[in-house]
């Protein structure tokens, strides 16, 4: 085991524990909430030794990155997943190297990945990034806007719609964060009443994925307590 897989593996041990206790704490069975390696700003070296643990999905917020680290782990058989607010003109890139979009957040952007999509013969998993923080710099897509936005998605047939994402608002207040993830379960719950069959719930990071489990994360979205401090 190379140094970087066996630091690797004791941090995954760990984290998958504490999300382990999170579930029981809120009496949940930890089979239902997994784990995504956000490997943001970790070069290419660091993803294989995670390859190396048997860890084939990724979280990245930059298409730029997928596409360096996609080119050098070609042979890792890698799943890449965009969690970063994405321009519309990255569209086609995403079509072809992505396997699953989380921060789908507006018409316009749905409308070129299904375009793209088309042309390029595919289909996409993609949760829809909801705003539920008030900081201005958070991306996603106004709550109030979520049941139009869903229907619009029926008439893409390349998107195929999971769930929900959401980034709560950073604060020492938990119930203030426990809040924003609330929203997006409730948000959830009504859009199952409406008729869309919406199962994942993408939220919480290192910081704060024990209030996120509380509320119904099915996805964890777990960057610094895997690959350690980013610069
Ligand atoms: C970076 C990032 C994460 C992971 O954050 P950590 O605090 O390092 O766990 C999760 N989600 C999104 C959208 C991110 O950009």
């Amino acid at each position: 085991m190379s140094t970087d897989t066996a630091y690797l593996a004791s941090n995954w041990a760990e984290i998958r524990q504490r999300v382990d206790d999170a579930c029981h704490a809120a009496g949940r069975d930890p089979a239902t909430v997994c784990i995504l390696p956000v490997s943001k700003t970790f070069g290419s070296d660091m993803i294989r030794a995670a390859v190396a643990l048997g860890l084939r999905r990724f979280g990245e917020n930059r298409v730029q990155e997928i596409r360096d680290k996609a080119a050098a782990l070609a042979d890792c058989g890698i799943d890449w997943v965009v969690i970063g607010h994405l321009q519309t003109n990255k569209a086609k890139e995403v079509a072809r190297l992505a396997s699953e979009v989380q921060s789908l957040d507006r018409p316009e952007l749905a409308l070129a990945l299904h375009r793209q999509l088309q042309q390029a013969g595919r289909s996409m998993d993609v949760l829809v990034q909801v705003k539920t923080s008030p900081e201005p710099e958070k991306h996603g897509l106004p709550p109030a806007q979520l049941p139009a936005f869903l229907d619009t998605l029926r008439d893409y047939d390349t998107l195929h719609v999971r769930g929900l994402m959401t980034m709560a608002v950073h604060s020492d207040e938990a119930a203030e964060v426990r809040g924003c993830f609330r929203l997006l379960r409730q948000l959830r719950d009504q859009s199952v009443a409406q008729g869309h069959d919406l199962q994942r719930l993408s939220m919480g990071m290192s910081g704060d994925f024990p209030l996120a489990i509380a509320e119904g994360a099915t996805e964890v979205r777990i960057g610094t307590a895997i690959f350690g401090g980013r610069t």
